[in-house]
């Protein structure tokens, strides 16, 4: 059997990992001439961890070093919002590690026969038959995977008159930054703008800057430090060290949920299906759920039956992360004042379980 993945990032090419171990042949076309990932960190969590269990790569990982969940989330001026008891979420929920992104994609590709890569290789359209239509001709499959992200050609091919991604009104700057001491994992909320570090396993320093924006500003490093002058340590100093060059900015879009995540021959997986926005820190660690879910249904009932069960069983959870993930994040970006003032006042106040429910669904996946 053969499957065809469009497009090489981390669902698409966990997605090739688990097909290729269950015996079928693989071709991943990736229209980037290399397969890598952008410059930034990226938090895989107990759900994630498992699922890779299922490829056989979490040790891998986790032998990078482990990481701890978010501690909690501060005003401005450093007082706690909430505060996360981070060692009873590992005892209940399991490991969590942040890893650049490229450690993750290498970590994947290598897992892989050179010959089932074919970097250069743009996708334009796709037929629920199974034929793909990409730069180097035209080829077919028994399966074809849709992992080509947020702005999906397979999707468009698929149902060309869904509704796209929307612009959920904030944009997002990504940077590493050299090694500084921080305490955990922490995420600071003002007016309309957050701030969070992550420390990464070898002493840098993951950052992710969001703030409500018109869609496509482009803001500059000079410009953020002069937003987070005021905001509590290390954040200045955070940036202050940071090089230009390493700043990444992207505007943030949520897919509207889909009626389906297949149609004929064709599946969809990860943002191509459900691009959520990150305040979950899941879109990844659900693409992976979905890779191995997908072969291992496919491979144990057949194309026809195993796609509508890997619809049955992704598309309401992940539907449903997407949804708490938009929820917990809305707060953070309320910018009226006497409204922050509100929600500044109404979050230390409110009990752990409330936070909890938002989360518990997304750590408690077993394969
Ligand atoms: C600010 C931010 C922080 C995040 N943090 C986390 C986190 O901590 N943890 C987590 O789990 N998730 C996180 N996410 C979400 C995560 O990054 C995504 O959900 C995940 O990368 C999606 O992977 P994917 O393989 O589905 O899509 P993508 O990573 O978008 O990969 C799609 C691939 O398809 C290729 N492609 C596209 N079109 C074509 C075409 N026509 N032909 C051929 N190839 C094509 C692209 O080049 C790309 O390589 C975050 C997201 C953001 C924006």
């Amino acid at each position: 059997m053969k499957v065809i993945i469009v497009g090489g990032g981390i669902g698409g090419l966990a997605a090739a990992v688990a097909f290729h171990q269950r015996g079928w042949r693989v071709e991943v076309l990736e229209r980037a001439p290399a397969f890598t990932e952008i410059g930034a960190g990226l938090s895989i969590q107990p759900n994630g961890l498992r699922a890779l269990d299922q490829l056989g790569l979490g040790d891998a990982l986790r032998s990078g070093g482990l990481a701890d969940p978010l501690a909690g989330i501060r005003r401005a001026n450093g007082s706690w919002l909430i505060r996360n008891d981070v060692d009873d979420l590992k005892r209940r929920f399991g490991q969590w590690v942040t890893v650049h992104r490229a450690a993750l994609v290498d970590l994947l590709r290598t897992a892989l026969p050179e010959e089932a890569l074919r970097p250069g290789s743009q996708v334009r359209d796709v037929r629920p038959d199974g034929t793909v239509h990409h730069s180097g001709g035209t080829t077919a499959a028994d399966l074809v995977v849709g992992a080509d992200g947020v702005h999906s050609v397979t999707r468009r091919s698929l149902w060309p008159d869904v509704p796209g991604p929307r612009y959920v009104g904030y944009t997002t700057w990504r940077l590493i930054v050299p090694p500084h001491p921080v305490e955990g994992s922490v995420e600071t909320w003002g007016r309309g703008q957050r701030f969070g570090h992550v420390p990464m396993p070898e002493g840098s320093v993951y950052c992710y800057l969001m703030a409500n924006a018109p869609l496509n500003s482009r803001t500059g490093l000079e410009q953020l430090r002069t937003r987070f002058a005021g905001w509590h340590g290390p954040i200045p100093a955070l940036l202050d060290s940071a090089r230009p060059d390493a700043v990444l900015q992207h505007d943030t879009y949520e897919l509207p949920k889909l009626r389906a995540y297949f149609a004929g021959k064709v599946a969809l997986l990860g943002d191509a299906a459900h691009a959520m926005t990150p305040n979950l820190g899941q879109g990844a660690c659900q693409a992976l759920e979905d890779a191995v879910t997908l072969a291992a249904t496919v491979d144990a009932l057949g194309v026809g039956a195993g796609l509508a069960e890997y619809d049955r069983t992704r598309r309401p959870r992940t539907q449903l992360i997407a949804h708490r993930s938009r929820q917990v994040g809305a707060p953070a970006h309320w910018a009226w004042p006497p409204l922050t003032a509100l929600r500044d006042a109404a979050l230390p106040r409110l009990p752990s379980a409330f936070f909890e429910r938002s989360i518990t669904p997304a750590y408690t996946w077993t394969p």
